[in-house]
């Protein structure tokens, strides 16, 4: 499914997204523990519960994540702040979640571009929230500087600067 998906990606990037949300939303949770586990099993480790605490806050979350805030969800389930901790930088290492850029020195986490549609971040220079902003209008930049210096342009990452509503 997955597979699929990543697919029509390659091969329709922007007509499809509304379709790709769609079809990512319906049933991710799987593949991303699909991921994880062949992920696991080449380093030998095993597929826990807090792995799969993490994975389901991260994909419910609407902004991206600390570790702390993610065991303020799930302190009830008896999940430790320092496995949680580890999962999400192991979470990161994988690819199978991103850190965010922050200026606040918070590490916040959210699922990587694998599982959710490219995007940008706006981030508070006083308080650090950080929010998503959907789209990306880079493209045309991408091109200029692949055109500019001969390079063939692999990835990007862009994050705004501002003062949320709170501290405005
Ligand atoms: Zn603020
Ligand atoms: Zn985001
Ligand atoms: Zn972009």
């Amino acid at each position: 499914m997955l597979s699929r998906v990543r697919q029509a990606a390659k091969e329709t990037p922007h007509k499809n997204l509304a379709l790709l949300i769609i079809i990512c939303n319906n049933n991710p949770m799987g593949n991303i523990a699909n991921d994880l586990r062949s992920a696991l099993a080449q380093d030998g480790k095993r597929w826990t519960g807090v792995r799969e605490t993490v994975l389901s806050v991260l994909e419910k979350s609407a902004l991206p994540i600390s570790a702390k805030d993610i065991f303020k969800q799930v302190r009830s389930s008896g999940v430790n702040l320092a496995s949680i901790y580890r999962t999400t930088e192991m979470l990161a290492d994988r690819g199978i979640a991103m850190q965010v850029e922050s200026r606040d020195g918070v590490r916040r986490y959210e699922l990587s571009d694998r599982y959710r549609p490219h995007h940008h971040h706006v981030v508070c220079r006083d308080c650090g929230e950080t929010r998503d902003v959907s789209g990306c209008g880079v493209k045309g930049l991408e091109e200029r500087a692949a055109r500019s210096t001969g390079f063939k342009i692999l990835a990007h990452q862009l994050s705004l600067t501002g003062l949320c509503p709170r501290c405005s």
